[in-house]
């Protein structure tokens, strides 16, 4: 089976989140259980062109000029994964402020390489798997020009693929004008346009929902709160419209890149049977490099984007108000919304028990999954979210709200710190619970650890899912 995966960012090259590990390492996965698979992505003016071959160029029809697209192709770091690399100077940032119009563009561009010279991609594929809104339009790309290459050519190309979304983040759906189908070149009545307040408007995920022919989600969880409307009314309604059901398989994170073994971000390597020798010095160089003081206190962690709406930085703010600070310590790294960014400036000012790096530095975060005793993730909502994951295999214990994929993979008691309500007095109690167990209890604490490092969050059960559902769409 031959499934081309179509992404906007791969962790190695170009990464802002959690996106971008999942389009590493479920590629590779895949490729481990025998599916012959491909990437295709922007090719971002910060990706190094070093092992890069032009094999091909293409002339796309978009906003009424001619735009000349060149594909480059090279390996995905560390295996045997061709990625497709798409060159245009809309392509060359992912800031910009039309963003989303530059995503459709993009999608263009591949359905349109992918129907008149899959060769060119190392097609034909069986499956094209869409992520996030940035790729969501590809389905209906790849019917709507694939009808007029059939009127045109005589080909039924477009008959022959089958597409998978996967939502990664409803928060983010890729909004724009309703005139971007014109851009395109596309019949306005192939689209779903809403009013704004600033006139008529279309979300390319929504555009995604419609056309393709399967659509998943990175956690059972978060699968249920969208089919119930937790995340937004739309949804339900869309689905049923549908007559199905939205598919949550839950991530994993590749164990060969998140390894404390082998991580050379460490100050020194362990494993399941040497955690607890070599976590303590992990934990001092962690403090010296981030200048707290050498104290015999637990140190929470923080890894994560800044952003107000989910990632539950409101409560720590909150939280760490109403703690002891004689009793923790807490080191944050992130980077994004403006506001929580001087509401963290204020706050480490008052607090000299707490840091916050404001920066993107894989490095740093590696060392605070590895230092850090406990990983705070008190999100509103989590798709899925990864940083528990990678904490728990460091052997640091999560302290995770109950939603999304963190419901499904931390467990109350055992495997972390599991909280119900979305207040900053029930992440305080949770963290309570965690200094208790810290201080009170080592040996209880040292078991969690051990707990924590044998749970199984590779990608080997949950690429059989993908498999399936991939094999149930061609049948
Ligand atoms: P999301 O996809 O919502 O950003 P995830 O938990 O799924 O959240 O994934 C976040 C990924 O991004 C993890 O690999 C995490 O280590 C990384 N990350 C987030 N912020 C930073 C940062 N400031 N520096 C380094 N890595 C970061």
């Amino acid at each position: 089976m031959r499934v081309l995966f179509v992404t906007s960012e791969v962790a190695g090259l170009y990464k802002r989140g959690g996106l971008a590990d999942v389009s590493y390492s479920l590629p590779v996965a895949l490729s481990k259980k025998g599916i012959r698979v491909a990437i295709a992505m922007p090719f971002y003016e910060t990706i190094s062109s070093k092992g890069a071959q032009c094999v091909g160029q293409l002339a796309i029809d978009y906003d009424r000029r001619r735009e000349l697209v060149f594909i480059f192709r090279m390996m995905l770091p560390h295996s045997h994964i061709p990625v497709y690399l798409f060159r245009h100077p809309l392509f060359d940032s992912y800031d910009a402020k039309d963003i989303v119009e530059r995503f459709a563009f993009f999608s263009k561009a591949v359905a349109q390489l992918y129907l008149y010279s899959a060769e060119t991609l190392g097609g034909p594929y069986d499956v094209v798997h869409c992520n996030d809104w940035h790729t969501a339009l590809v389905p209906l790309l790849l019917g709507e020009q694939g009808k007029i290459g059939y009127r045109e050519r005589g080909t039924i190309q477009s008959t022959l693929v089958k597409t998978v979304l996967t939502i990664h983040n409803l928060l983010y759906t890729g909004e724009t004008g309703a005139s971007i189908g014109l851009k395109l070149g596309l019949p306005r009545t192939l689209f779903h346009p809403f009013m704004t307040p600033l006139g008529r408007a279309v979300r390319l995920l929504e555009e995604g929902f419609v056309y393709a022919d399967v659509i998943s989600t990175v956690s059972p969880t978060y699968a249920t709160e969208l089919m119930r409307g937790i995340h937004g009314a739309h949804m339900p309604a869309l689905m049923k419209k549908r007559g199905d059901a939205i598919i949550g398989i839950l991530n994993g994170i590749d164990e060969d890149v998140w390894d404390p073994k082998t991580d050379v971000a460490l100050p020194v390597s362990y494993d399941k049977q040497t955690v607890h020798s070599k976590k303590l010095f992990i934990k001092q160089a962690l403090r010296k490099a981030v200048k707290l003081e050498d104290i015999p206190v637990p140190l929470f962690g923080f890894v994560g984007r800044l952003e107000a709406r989910q990632k539950g930085v409101d409560l720590i703010l909150k939280s760490v108000e109403k703690l002891d600070p004689d009793t923790y310590q807490l080191v944050i790294l992130g980077t994004g919304n403006k506001k929580l960014v001087h509401r963290l400036e204020a706050l480490v000012a008052r607090h000299k028990n707490i840091v916050f790096i404001h920066t993107f530095d894989e490095r740093l975060a590696r060392r605070i999954y590895a230092g850090a005793d406990a990983l705070l993730v008190p999100s509103k909502f989590e798709p899925c979210g990864l940083t528990q994951m990678i904490a728990m295999r460091y052997g640091t214990v999560p302290v995770v709200r109950k939603t999304g994929g963190l419901a499904d993979s931390v467990i109350d008691g055992k495997t972390g710190f599991v909280f119900g309500p979305y207040t900053s007095a029930a992440l305080t109690n949770a963290m309570n619970r965690f200094i208790s167990l810290y201080t009170k209890s080592p040996k209880v604490f040292q078991t969690m650890i051990d707990r924590v490092m044998r749970v199984d969050f590779s990608w080997r059960n949950q690429a059989d899912q993908y498999v399936s559902m991939y094999k149930k769409l061609m049948e």
